[in-house]
């Protein structure tokens, strides 16, 4: 298998696609073009729209209205079979009296294949997958994460243009699922496929994923890569959703100087005057040691390996404002301890 990246070259485009299950919009007018050899996620809270988005991509759902062009071809009105893409289930479906090889040769032989071409494809994907020792097992004798890997062979043994993979980690607990994350993005690099996944975990998709696009009640809010989405999110509600983001409500006035409860913090903005809210991620606030800046309290310090998070309360949200900090800095903070906060202009958004 080869890694050819060719981005910039469109292979699949969604155009306008909406799907209304009676009165429920499920997905409204979504517009989208992925890339060849892409790694994109599909993103959102539960119900927000994406496993129907990718079922209609795969065949299983049909559209009330829109198109999805693969290669240059609207694919909407094929079936399932006729697509040159495949869906991987969250359940895994290995057919259980099958060995690893006979799940991997099935969907090959369907295709009429000849043998020797078979048993090639199949020993490459064994290969690449780390499943040779497990060729003669029946999936009860595997892990999880090797049923997990065998279901994944399965759909790349076939070759698809594009692959389609719903909650592929779902059923894996964290420390598997972390490993995985990184496996399955050395599998589609290697196999240069593209490869489109559902995930409601948006962790999961910031360390995968080329590019994702965040969805909302059927409604696509964004697209774009880890750190456009993280950096500069559309929206106060993507902002909330992918990592930790402090709201904190004021007012903006005629030089574009934000103000909380009296506390001041110039930007840089070309709103107009009125009401706002400010978001900061933790790494967008330092603590000040002149006695400038906000004043707070530290009531909580969380603990995140290299990082510490203190949770500060001030009078400005009435959540703690959550600020980072190494493990170094962290030595010096204590619950209940005064502090003040410096935001830092250039990395706050005001919405
Ligand atoms: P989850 O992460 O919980 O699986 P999701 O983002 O994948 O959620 P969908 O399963 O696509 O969301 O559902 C989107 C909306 O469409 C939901 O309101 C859901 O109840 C509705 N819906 C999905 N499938 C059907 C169906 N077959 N009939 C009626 N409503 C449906």
């Amino acid at each position: 298998m080869t890694n050819v990246p060719s981005k910039n070259e469109t292979i699949l485009k969604i155009e306008g696609l909406s799907k209304a299950f009676g009165p429920v919009s499920a997905v409204e007018d979504v517009s989208l073009s992925i890339q060849r050899n892409e790694f994109f996620a599909l993103l959102g809270p539960s119900g927000c729209g994406k496993t129907t988005l990718l079922r209609m991509l795969a065949g299983f759902e049909m559209p009330t209205s829109g198109a999805i062009v693969l290669s240059g071809e609207n694919i909407a009105s094929l079936p399932p079979e006729k697509r040159p893409l495949n869906l991987m289930f969250q359940s895994y479906a290995l057919f259980p009296h099958m060995t690893v090889r006979q799940n991997l040769s099935y969907g090959l032989e369907m295709e009429r294949l000849d043998k020797a071409e078979i048993r090639r494809r199949v020993d490459e994907t064994l290969l690449s997958t780390d499943l040779t020792a497990f060729a003669d097992r029946k999936p009860d004798k595997l892990s999880g994460g090797q049923k997990q890997r065998v279901a994944l062979a399965r759909a790349l043994v076939k070759r698809p243009k594009v692959l389609l993979l719903d909650e592929p980690l779902g059923a894996l607990d964290k420390k598997l699922r972390e490993r995985m994350q990184l496996e399955l993005k050395r599998l589609q690099h290697e196999a240069g496929i593209t490869f489109i996944i559902v995930t409601h975990d948006q962790e999961e998709a910031l360390v995968m994923a080329d590019r994702m696009a965040i969805l909302r009640d059927g409604k696509l809010l964004q697209v774009g890569t880890p750190e456009q989405v993280y950096e500069q999110p559309a929206d106060r509600f993507v902002a909330n959703f992918i990592g930790i983001m402090n709201f904190i409500d004021g007012t903006v006035g005629d030089h574009g100087t934000f103000t909380a409860d009296g506390y001041r913090i110039a930007l840089a903005s070309d709103r107009g005057p009125g009401k706002a809210t400010l978001a900061a991620r933790p790494e967008a606030i330092r603590l000040s040691d002149d006695g400038a800046g906000l004043a707070g309290t530290i009531s909580d310090i969380a603990y995140h390996g290299l990082d510490r998070v203190l949770h500060v309360e001030t009078t400005v949200s009435q959540a703690p404002v959550q600020v980072r900090v190494t493990a170094e800095e962290g030595r010096n903070f204590r619950p209940a301890q005064q502090v003040r906060l410096l935001f830092d202009p250039a990395k706050c958004h005001l919405f």
